[in-house]
């Protein structure tokens, strides 16, 4: 429809960055439009309705839209943090980043918790993964992976293989 075309039109596109031969998507614009803020978080959870009960999202655009996405829903929100950051972690998990590892921690109890994980773009999908050991690692269960931009040349669904996407590119 015309408001999630219009939506798709505020992902901004600039070469090159962070460094040379990377195409970086850039939501930002797209954050910033009330209506595409909403058409674009009604379209990330809508596969997914009644079938979680906690949005966890990795820092930091997943923060945003796992807080839109919760609002929306009326659920709980898991903010999974980068090293350090949370005072005693009770799961942790360490994924191969393009160069050198990275790891992801929480807090917290999720036994009997439907789980849905959100972020802005699927890359290779390295993030996606090991967000959803760490829920696992945590008693949860992953009720749904969704990401408003898939970058298909990536490869990100053949480790992700149920995520939804909004957009693909
Ligand atoms: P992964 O390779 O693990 O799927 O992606 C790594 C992380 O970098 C994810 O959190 C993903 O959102 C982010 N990422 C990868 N490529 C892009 C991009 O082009 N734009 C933005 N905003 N994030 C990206």
């Amino acid at each position: 429809p015309a408001q999630l075309t219009r939506a798709e039109s505020l992902i901004a596109i600039t070469p090159d960055f962070p460094k040379p031969g990377v195409l970086f998507r850039d939501i930002g614009p797209m954050l910033q439009d009330a209506d595409a803020l909403r058409t674009v978080t009604e379209a990330l959870t809508a596969p997914f309705e009644g079938g979680f009960d906690l949005v966890a999202g990795v820092e930091a655009r997943g923060f945003v839209l796992a807080g839109a996405v919760a609002a929306t829903a009326g659920t709980g929100l898991l903010p999974i943090r980068k090293a350090g950051k949370t005072p005693q972690p009770t799961a942790s998990v360490d994924y191969a980043l393009e160069y050198g590892v990275a790891t992801i921690e929480a807090a917290g109890d999720l036994t009997g918790r439907r789980v849905l994980l959100v972020d802005d773009v699927l890359a290779t999908g390295g993030t996606l993964v090991a967000a959803a050991r760490l829920v696992e690692q945590l008693g949860g269960e992953v009720a749904g992976v969704a990401v408003v931009l898939e970058l298909t040349a990536l490869g990100g669904r053949e480790r992700v293989p149920d995520a939804h996407a909004v957009f693909a590119a």
